[in-house]
């Protein structure tokens, strides 16, 4: 199967049918590919970015994100998938230092000014590729650390050292799709590897821009629900659940007009599984009226 039947597979066929490629490619790669050596076992997290003002203020997001860094293991690396990262193709960054990206426009000169400049993992890059299959998972060479990832990753390591790949998402797949490759990354966790997704559990940016800045707007009943929800599936560890909420869900279209916020959220949660520890939230609430900066921890 060449890559472009791969993509038309993946948009005419069930979830199952589609990874069922990578699950074989896969278990062959594995045999090769260098392993990321492993001790414990890593959790996984989703945490909500934002803002990107929040990498450069001091406020309750990003203190939360600095307190739950100075309490989370130490990897050997991480996968970092971010909503800004939403393209034709599974891309994984390949650079020995991959570049601090400013992906937005309008913002403070500081903000532009930011580095982080953790090292790339040749090593992850390769057992990532084992996981999903070398045919449809690329390096790539065209993409560094984008803000979904560098602006949350800069409270929780601030030192930069621990070495950081990205993961693009695909957005010619299904939701359920998502999950599924979130799977097969699942034994990166036993590898000293935090799966890191980085989104908004709701993310309607003309409804949250018409509220930046005020810390009194009012949570709109739809957002408050759908973050709910979200919050009973993730404790529940049922992925698949969270992967039928869009677009089809109560209220999906208004907490998510596009996926791209949404979709690292489901990566995230099939790479906790379905059994193991706890779910937990260690940040909750909105921002501007309507975002949820809701993190999730997979122990
Ligand atoms: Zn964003």
């Amino acid at each position: 199967m060449d890559r472009r039947q791969f993509v038309m597979t993946g948009l005419t066929a069930a979830a199952g049918t589609v990874l069922g490629a990578c699950v074989r490619e896969g278990t062959e790669g594995m045999q090769t590919a260098p392993r990321v050596a492993a001790s414990n076992r890593m959790p996984v997290l989703f945490v909500g970015h934002g803002s990107p003002m929040n990498a450069v203020l001091d406020n309750r997001w990003s203190r939360a994100l600095r307190a739950l860094g100075a309490r989370l293991p130490r990897p050997r690396a991480v996968l970092a998938i971010s909503a800004h990262w939403w393209i034709d193709g599974t891309h994984l960054t390949a650079d020995v230092a991959p570049r601090t990206i400013h992906d937005f426009y309008g913002f403070p000169p500081e903000l532009y000014a930011i580095r982080y400049p953790a090292p790339g993992s040749s090593d992850l890059v390769a057992r990532v590729r084992a996981l999903l299959g070398e045919r449809h998972a690329v390096p790539s060479h065209d993409w560094g650390l984008d803000h979904g990832t560098w602006t949350v990753l800069r409270w929780l390591w601030p030192t930069a050292e621990v070495p950081v790949v990205q993961l693009s998402m695909d957005r010619r797949l299904s939701p359920q799709s998502a999950v599924e490759i979130g799977r097969r990354l699942a034994p990166l966790r036993d590898e000293g590897v935090i799966v890191l997704g980085s989104g908004n559990v709701t993310h309607n940016l003309r409804h949250a821009v018409s509220n930046l800045g005020r810390d009194d707007a009012p949570t709109p009943v739809w957002a408050s629900r759908f973050d709910e929800e979200v919050a009973r599936m993730c404790a529940q560890r049922d992925a698949l659940a969270l992967a039928r909420l869009w677009p089809d869900g109560a209220d999906a279209r208004l907490a998510h007009p596009t996926p791209d916020h949404y979709l690292p959220l489901l990566y995230a949660a099939g790479a906790a599984g379905s059994d193991g520890g706890d779910a937990s939230f260690p940040v909750e609430g909105f921002d501007a009226g309507s975002l949820s900066m809701r993190a999730v921890l997979w122990s």
